[in-house]
């Protein structure tokens, strides 16, 4: 087993999870890459790491499913033996609807995948860092949105509130294991050039309101990683229960 610290990023196969990843192998941390369905992609990551003598692994594994999480950190403890840092960020959106166009198996899936799956990747990352589980420490950086202070009206309320969700939990969680050598924060950011919106039906969505955004211009998925990567390392170590928006002002 190495003594270099070992970092897991849910949905680290493309958009800001990939730019986390891509840091963090300049970095030298070992990762996990968890990814959905992009297995190309995932593999990719784990190629660029190797070159740069980083060793990583990517798992598959659906977050929004309690028994996939489980078996995800039973991979990293066969193959690290150890966890230091979980950047929380794999997230769905759904095609924009009003609230009384949402029906129960979409909000279903956006909370299971946002909320269940945050909450349970962060409790096992808990168990495993926290020192009153005989562990030593580690932080967990969770990806919100801007959208939950903005509400997502007219697009996709039920995203917004997921992301209030996980507000909570970073506030809650922090304070839980201040004394227990685990720091939790969280990243919110705005209007990032990823895939996401086009899974969300609208490819042009970060062009079509660059101009609401105070800096006139979307963000780039590296830009958000930066913010997550200082958040991870020991830089931010007086930081805990805190939220950076990387969103341009808006
Ligand atoms: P993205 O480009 O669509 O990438 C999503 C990533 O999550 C992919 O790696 C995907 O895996 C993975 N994923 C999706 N569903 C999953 C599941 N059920 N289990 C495990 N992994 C899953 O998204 P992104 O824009 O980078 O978003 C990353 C995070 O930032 C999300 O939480 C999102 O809400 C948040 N965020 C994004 C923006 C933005 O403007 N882009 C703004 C605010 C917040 P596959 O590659 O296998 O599909």
């Amino acid at each position: 087993m190495s003594d270099r610290k070992v970092m897991l990023i849910t949905g680290g196969s493309r958009g800001i999870g990939a730019a986390v990843a891509h840091g963090a192998i300049q970095r030298q941390y070992d990762l996990c890459i968890n990814y959905h369905s992009d297995t190309a992609a995932a593999t990719e990551i784990v190629a660029e790491a190797k070159k740069e003598g980083v060793h990583a692994i990517a798992v598959q594994a659906d977050v929004g499913k309690p028994n996939s999480v489980q078996e995800l950190f039973s991979r990293i403890d066969s193959e690290f033996g150890r966890l230091d840092v979980l950047v929380n960020n794999a997230g769905v959106v759904a095609p924009a609807a009003r609230l009384d166009q949402i029906d129960d198996s979409r909000l279903r899936t956006i909370l299971d995948i946002n909320i269940s799956g945050a909450v349970h990747c962060a409790a096992e990352s808990v168990r495993r860092m926290s020192t009153a589980h005989g562990g030593h420490g580690g932080s967990i950086v969770n990806i919100s949105s801007i959208a939950a202070l903005l509400g997502g009206p007219n697009e996709y309320i039920d995203y917004a509130m997921s992301k209030g969700a996980m507000d909570s939990m970073t506030i809650g969680l922090a304070k839980e294991v201040a004394t227990e050598g685990i720091r939790v924060n969280a990243i919110r950011p705005g209007l990032i050039y990823t895939d996401i919106h086009a899974s969300g039906g609208e490819p042009g969505r970060v062009d079509r309101l660059a101009s609401v955004v105070p800096m006139q211009r979307g963000g780039e998925a590296s830009e958000v990683a930066s913010a997550v990567l200082w958040l991870a390392s020991d830089e931010a170590s007086y930081v805990t229960g805190s939220f950076l928006n990387v969103s341009g002002g808006r």
